[in-house]
């Protein structure tokens, strides 16, 4: 290893990059490549759309996180040539002595018809504002004096997948649609339908947890689909298929969240995967035959790992401390370790209003869990420095939902 100053580049600033890169302050130049300028806390990319949170509460910029504590480079990275330990950006070549690589995971439409063209990613702060636009967008287009099944017409959505993220989505989407029918006097209500391929929604999700999920389901007024396969999206409908019968819904958009793949760059590596294309990993999170290069988070396969863990945020962020100890050991010559993950309790959004979070075994619901769900997550967000700032803006200013306005107003 070098004497000194090793460089070690980390691909990818999301849980598994920029908490690695926050815990190796002082082990070397550290230098973090993201594509984006900001970290973005997905799980609360819902509220970013209801407006219950801004943009710099979950999407901070990373010069303002890592300081000096490692260098920031905007690029994309195109290439990584593990024989000759460098790493093709768009616009330059980087060496180095340790790499992390943490890109992530990418949407995967399943290679359905139109999937991949006319549905709606959901996965950064750009979904987020699509996704409202188009909300806004189909409310605008609604006469005053519609009949309520023009309203109901004009106001569907569908949302594809079930899982827990398909159901934070839908539930939001449905109760912001109904806020601003009720602000614009409209008559009718909204639509939004919520597609599954298995027979239940939120297979993974614990016993005492669905309950909630249900309840609110039925609050919102949410349309299940489950047992139902998505054969067709166009710019305008969704074709469904349930035990053999099609049926074609028109659509003012249609959400894609109903699964993801690995990062495409993880290709580049020419490295073994295991069936769902994931880098297969050492306890110790080496990559196998490669003991300077380290794999984390989405495109990882760790094999001490409960199914519910895999591919959160939660699992990324406590590999990154992981990461971040054993580089320091790889650099020292000292022993890298493992660890098992632990499951650090559910927290899903359901609505605007309501919650459910289940910790230490118990759970609680309701505009009370809204509020411990806000709490729990200001303190996985990233940075004391960045945390108080939020806690302090979420405690005295608030995080009501932000209408959907009349677009230009
Ligand atoms: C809407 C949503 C809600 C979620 N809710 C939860 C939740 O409630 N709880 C939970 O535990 N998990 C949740 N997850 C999952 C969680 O966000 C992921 O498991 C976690 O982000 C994985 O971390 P990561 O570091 O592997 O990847 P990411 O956080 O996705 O970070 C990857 C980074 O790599 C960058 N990148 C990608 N390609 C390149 C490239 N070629 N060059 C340069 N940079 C690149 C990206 O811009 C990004 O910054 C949610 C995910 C989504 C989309």
């Amino acid at each position: 290893m070098a004497e000194k100053s090793p460089k070690i580049l980390i691909i990818g600033g999301g849980f598994g990059g920029l908490f690695t890169a926050l815990d190796l302050s002082g082990a070397g130049e550290v230098t973090l490549i993201s594509d984006q300028d900001h970290f973005l806390f997905k799980p609360m990319l819902y509220e970013y759309l209801s407006g219950e949170v801004e943009a710099w509460h979950i999407a901070p910029n990373f010069k303002e996180l890592l300081n000096d504590e490692a260098t920031f480079i905007r690029d994309t990275v195109k290439n990584i040539n593990l024989a000759e330990e460098t790493v093709e950006l768009a616009r330059r070549t980087l060496d180095y002595d340790v790499l992390v690589f943490s890109p992530g995971a990418v949407t995967n439409y399943a290679g359905v018809q139109g999937a991949e063209e006319f549905a709606l990613p959901f996965r950064a702060l750009d979904d987020a504002a699509n996704l409202r636009r188009r909300m806004t967008e189909a409310l605008d287009g609604i006469q005053p004096d519609a009949a309520p099944q023009d309203t109901r017409a004009a106001l569907t959505f569908a949302v594809v997948g079930g899982g827990a993220s398909g159901v934070e989505l839908s539930t939001k989407m449905a109760d912001l649609l109904r806020d601003a029918v009720k602000r614009r006097a409209l008559r009718g209500e909204p639509r939004v339908v919520i597609v599954e391929l298995a027979d239940r929604l939120v297979p993974g999700m614990g016993e005492e947890i669905r309950k909630f999920v249900e309840d609110a389901l039925e609050q919102t007024r949410v349309e299940t689909y489950t047992k139902t396969r998505v054969v067709r999206v166009t710019q305008n409908s969704i074709t469904l298929e349930h035990n053999g019968d099609r049926e074609e819904l028109k659509t003012a958009a249609v959400v894609w969240v109903a699964g993801v793949r690995p990062n495409p760059l993880i290709q580049t590596l020419h490295l073994e995967t295991d069936r769902r294309g994931l880098l297969l990993v050492e306890p110790t999170l080496q990559v196998r035959g490669h003991p300077n290069v380290f794999a984390l988070g989405d495109i990882a396969f760790y094999p001490d790992v409960v199914p519910t863990l895999a591919g959160t945020a939660q699992l990324a962020l406590q590999q990154a401390h992981l990461c971040a100890q054993n580089i320091r050991a790889f650099i020292s010559g000292g022993e890298l370790k493992s660890k098992h993950f632990a499951e650090l309790g559910e927290a899903v959004s359901l609505g605007t209003e309501h919650a459910a979070v289940l910790t230490g075994g118990k759970v609680i619901g309701g505009p009370l869990a809204r509020q411990a769900r806000f709490a729990l997550y200001t303190a996985r967000l990233p940075t004391w420095h960045h945390r108080l700032k939020v806690g302090a803006s979420w405690f005295f200013e608030g995080t009501q939902p932000r209408p959907l306005q009349p677009l230009g107003v």
